[in-house]
């Protein structure tokens, strides 16, 4: 099997998984518990805490676990806000390629009387700081911009964009999930009041996340309950699943740079292969790009049934056009970097991890543009192209 969709979830690293095994035999009890058991078991999780914020230049009073990257965005955002209304603030900056966990809170936030700004991306995938500047006003509570995108893998200015909003005193969150442990972070010198996190993006489990928060910024609870999280999450720590990504986060920092080195060197191979498929087209940034992704759109095929028939060949890949909820609407992501629905839909993902390797890369070389001309030899709307009766768009 060739597993190329490490944007969607990657696979448990040995030391995450070692880490939760102990934790389970050793440390199993409730962290509020007095005694020694539980204690072990709070010492496990202000030890990953503390071993987190390290990772990301925060202090560890800074960290509250969470139950993945889509609950710390929703507690980010709707803290933030909640702060602004308190001083009459209810403007709310953000991008129009977001994922879903910031735009849908962002949506409710907006019933609930706020006004969402969505900044346009343009082509490459990306808002400069400028944009964010100029669309700060008095009354803007809250910028919230994306560290690097899931599906087209731009990176995003983010320290130019830290260093508007703390001259402008506007609060800043930005979702890091794909940007952790495999670019550098560094909260304090990027001027980054919340920053969203999700293990399970760097070899660590699912369901486990945390929310940093600059120290004086004041969080609401999603969860009402125990005092757990100092009374900003409540419920039970999971704790094995906190010493996992606390060992994944750490081994995924301490190899970030040969880790990009190896990986975008794989990335850069598939790039230029599938570019040589006609009228294909790269998506996102060329430049400021992770090191793992890559996005295309083919003209004249169905991401979905280049994915079927690349999965009857072992290769797991995502279209990137994470058909939402069942609805055959393309990816809001490709269509806010102005691809046109038709070519929207025939997009692919590749997103690749150090365990990838160079005979991956041929054999996705040897398949896609196999698979593409065969499906775009089943296409009457392709036959129409290559005769002239319509126009091609890439
Ligand atoms: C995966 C992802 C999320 C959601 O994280 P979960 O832990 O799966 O809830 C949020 N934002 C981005 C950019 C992601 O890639």
């Amino acid at each position: 099997m060739i597993y190329v969709d490490n944007a969607a979830t990657t696979k448990v690293s040995g030391a995450a998984m070692d880490a939760m095994q102990r934790c389970m035999e050793k440390n199993w009890g409730n962290p509020s518990s007095l005694y020694g058991l539980g204690q072990r078991a709070a010492e496990a999780v202000e030890d990953a805490r503390e071993r987190i914020a390290r990772c990301i230049g925060a202090s560890a009073r800074e960290i509250i676990f969470t139950s993945g990257g889509s609950e710390a965005d929703n507690q980010a955002i709707r803290s933030a806000a909640m702060l602004g209304a308190g001083k009459r603030k209810k403007h709310i900056i953000s991008t129009a390629f977001e994922h879903h966990a910031v735009l849908h809170t962002l949506k409710r936030l907006e019933d609930e009387g706020f006004e969402v700004e969505l900044l346009p991306v343009g082509a490459l995938g990306t808002v400069s700081a400028q944009q964010v500047a100029e669309a700060i006003r008095e009354d803007t509570a809250l910028v919230t911009v994306m560290y690097a995108n899931n599906e087209i893998g731009s990176v995003l200015p983010v320290s130019e964009i830290g260093a508007v909003c703390r001259e402008r005193k506007v609060v800043f969150h930005t979702d890091a999930v794909q940007a952790t442990g495999h670019i550098p972070i560094d909260v304090q010198a990027q001027n980054i009041d919340m920053l969203s996190l999700s293990a399970h993006k760097f070899h660590g489990p699912k369901g486990i996340g945390a929310l940093y928060v600059r120290q004086g910024i004041p969080l609401t609870s999603l969860i009402e309950g125990g005092a757990q999280e100092r009374g900003r999450r409540a419920g039970t720590e999971n704790v094995p699943a906190i010493v996992g990504m606390a060992a994944a986060l750490e081994e995924a920092c301490a190899h970030m740079e040969e880790n990009a080195v190896k990986v975008s060197a794989l990335r850069d191979r598939l790039t230029e292969g599938l570019s040589r498929i006609p009228h294909a087209a790269l998506n996102g940034d060329p430049v400021n790009r992770l090191p793992g992704n890559v996005s295309f759109c083919f003209e004249g095929i169905e991401g979905e049934s280049l994915l079927l028939l690349l999965d009857d060949r072992g290769i797991c890949a995502s279209s990137g056009s994470a058909c939402t909820s069942g609805s055959l609407d393309p990816s809001h992501v490709l269509l806010a970097v102005g691809r046109p629905h038709e070519v929207a839909h025939g997009s692919l993902r590749l997103s690749l991890c150090e365990e990838n390797t160079a005979s991956d890369v041929d054999a996705i070389l040897k398949a896609v543009p196999e698979i593409v001309d065969y499906l775009r030899n089943m296409s009457p709307l392709w036959k129409d192209k290559v005769c002239g009766k319509k126009k091609f768009v890439l």
